[in-house]
């Protein structure tokens, strides 16, 4: 049965993951009675470290190691220790059907390969136009999020790689961008993959994760937020760090299943102004399944009809923020008055659903 390792002595007590803390962190133990891996597990210090990665979210994010494994119930314990359930039921029933075929990863030196050439890398020079006052906090993300570049005959891309809560890489998105506008351009050879690019693999098995969720780990205490284009996770993660930014790839990608990895997190939403509808249906269902799902209704309130054809999204709001206020220093002016507009704009899902029943369900099954 998985649980958590009961107390014989210290030496059932590691080092922490995320603080570093010595006999401060309890692992969980699989069904054979070896460890799951190494950074499945709780940090005894709750309130300064806060670290946790369950066996449920292990098993959710590498859905191919839960074959066999039964899950017990443990409450005693979970309520002894603060801790919430972490009993898996339907094991089968929630399996993809890629589960036990393996996914394949990106060796971590190909990544490191696309670590430079950043005065090549459209994206990052627009960052740098944009906010030419905050180079060290541009370097900060872009190193947090793994930002890098690719160069070729088709020419230079930026590389958005998504790594897992175990820093493997899953994907890497080659995107290329107009330096001036920061838009994405959109002829044939303007996305790609590193997979591809490299010929890693004909029929690479993608493990699915969001954008950056190898950053959830790191930084336990932070609320979500979710937006869809990686652009947008990394410009909005320079202007409010006061969140972990989400990338979903797609507006359709975006489903409950996907936000259950997430736990019992505060999670917001900030769909792209042609996606409200989809998005809030997703939280709507979320929440009624105990999850804590929150949306933004800023870009649907601010965009116009036109800017919501073209899926205006807080980037691009935070862009325009950016370029009226062209005070020194650059982020400053925009984040306090732009977080508090955008703290008014979120629905409360602990109020009641406002959408009937049948809205909802119509919404649901488009996907
Ligand atoms: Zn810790």
């Amino acid at each position: 049965m998985v649980g958590l390792e009961k107390y014989h002595g210290t030496k059932s007590r590691h080092t922490c993951p995320s603080c570093n803390s010595k006999n401060d962190f309890t692992r969980f133990i699989g069904d054979d009675g070896s460890y799951i891996a190494d950074a499945v597990g709780i940090c005894n210090r709750a309130s300064k470290c806060g670290y946790s990665y369950t066996a449920k979210q292990f098993f959710a994010d590498n859905p191919e190691r839960k074959i066999g494994l039964t899950f017990g119930k443990s409450k005693r314990k979970a309520k002894s220790k603060g801790i919430s359930n972490y009993a898996l039921t339907n094991t089968n029933a929630s399996q993809p059907p890629e589960a036990g075929k393996g996914f394949d990863y990106i060796a971590p030196e190909h990544l490191k390969t696309t670590f430079g050439s950043y005065e090549n890398n459209s994206f990052v020079l627009f960052l740098l136009n944009l906010f030419p006052d905050s180079t060290e906090e541009i370097q900060s993300v872009l190193k947090m999020y793994l930002v890098g570049t690719y160069s070729d005959y088709q020419g230079c891309y930026t590389c958005f790689p998504s790594l897992d809560r175990l820093h493997r890489v899953c994907r890497a998105k080659l995107i290329r961008f107009n330096a001036k506008t920061g838009k994405r351009l959109k002829g044939k050879y303007d996305v790609s993959s590193l997979v591809r690019k490299l010929k890693l693999k004909e029929d690479f098995n993608y493990k699915q994760v969001f954008f950056g969720e190898h950053l959830l780990t790191r930084f336990p205490d932070k609320p979500i937020a979710v937006v869809e284009a990686e652009k947008t996770a990394i410009i909005a993660s320079l202007c409010m760090p006061q969140f972990v930014w989400l990338g979903s790839n797609s507006k359709q990608w975006l489903k409950v299943e996907r936000l259950e990895r997430l736990g019992k997190r505060q999670v917001i939403l900030f769909p792209d102004a042609d996606g409200f509808e989809q998005w809030q249906a997703v939280a709507t269902d979320a929440n009624r399944q105990g999850l804590t799902v929150r949306v933004s209704t800023l870009i649907e309130t601010l965009a116009t009809d036109e800017q919501k054809k073209e899926g205006y999204d807080i980037a691009d709001y935070l862009i325009e923020q950016a370029r009226v206020a062209r005070v020194q220093p650059v982020l400053q002016p925009i984040v306090e008055p732009v977080v508090a507009r955008i703290e008014s704009t979120i629905i409360d899902y602990s109020n009641p659903c406002t959408l009937s029943q049948e809205r909802v369900d119509a919404l649901c099954n488009r996907f």
